[in-house]
């Protein structure tokens, strides 16, 4: 059985989003470590951290995956800025002590007008400013769809900054579905030929996790926007085949689609999972 889930939320605590896991039969999922879209983090509860923890390895729901703020710009051209991304990013790696072997996404960042290769060097750089060999997680770059001035749109970008990083055994690559269609890699007709590019450029052993989600625009779009699986432009037949490709198979999953609620979620677990759910 594939290990997929959905973004969740831990509003209601880190032990509450477990249950919320579990009810909609999932055995991973994503989450946010504070706010996605400020600064403000309360001050993480231990005890239930270690609960959550201890959920996950009872139901084999390990490992789950923390995302990072999405306001979070490693390579932006402004000290402040950039000074936010190092003091937030910092403080979610010291968050993760808490969920030892588990995985921690970001996006690489959007240059805004000072360049690529500056982008590139500058999130590198935040990365091997903040990585310690004693970390306990694996720190994944997210594709992205290159979307205005975003980097890590092109699997060239991303082993770029994998480069440059010192602590390499801490890194790996996420690769969202979504992402990487808009971006112009053709999931649909070449899933093939995108796993050798991938495998060619990074090493397929760097991938740790999957993003699925649909995509609302079209191939090459560079527009990230994610649709309900089957319901978009790379269609539920691609996305059944990705999930059950031998080389991504063994992945954790994560649905960021549009949802009013768990249920549909629920409902797109089952569907890639391949067991009976009435019509699309
Ligand atoms: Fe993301
Ligand atoms: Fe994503
Ligand atoms: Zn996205």
């Amino acid at each position: 059985m594939i290990r997929i889930g959905c973004h969740l939320s831990p509003s209601k605590g880190l032990l509450a989003m477990g249950r919320d896991a579990l009810s909609i039969h999932a055995n991973t999922f994503q989450f946010f470590l504070r706010n996605p879209r400020g600064s403000k983090a309360k001050p993480m509860d231990g005890q239930d951290a270690a609960a959550l923890m201890a959920l996950l390895q009872e139901k084999d729901m390990l490992p789950v995956v923390a995302h990072a703020p999405y306001t979070l710009n490693p390579c932006a051209a402004e000290a402040r800025v950039q000074e936010f991304a190092s003091l937030v990013m910092g403080d979610d790696l010291t968050r993760m002590g808490s969920f030892p072997g588990n995985l921690y996404n970001f996006h690489p960042g959007s240059h805004v007008g000072q360049g690529v290769e500056k982008g590139i060097e500058k999130t590198a750089a935040l990365l091997n400013a903040l990585l310690t060999a004693d970390i306990p997680v694996t720190v994944l770059i997210e594709t992205m769809s290159g979307q205005g001035s975003e980097i890590g749109g092109t699997f060239e970008q991303v082993r770029d900054i994998l480069q440059r990083v010192d602590l390499s055994d801490k890194m790996g690559v996420c690769l969202d579905t979504c992402h990487v269609f808009a971006a112009g890699y053709d999931l649909v007709h070449d899933l093939e030929g995108i796993l050798e590019d991938f495998d060619r450029l990074i090493g397929l052993s760097r991938l740790k996790a999957l993003h699925v989600n649909d995509s609302l625009f079209p191939l090459g779009s560079h527009k990230d926007r994610h649709a309900p699986i089957g319901k978009g432009c790379i269609g539920f037949d691609a996305l059944l085949a990705l999930v059950n490709h031998p080389a991504l198979t063994k992945l954790p999953m994560v649905l960021e689609t549009p949802q009013d609620d768990l249920s549909g979620y629920a409902r797109e677990i089952r569907l890639l999972r391949g067991e009976a759910v009435d019509n699309l």
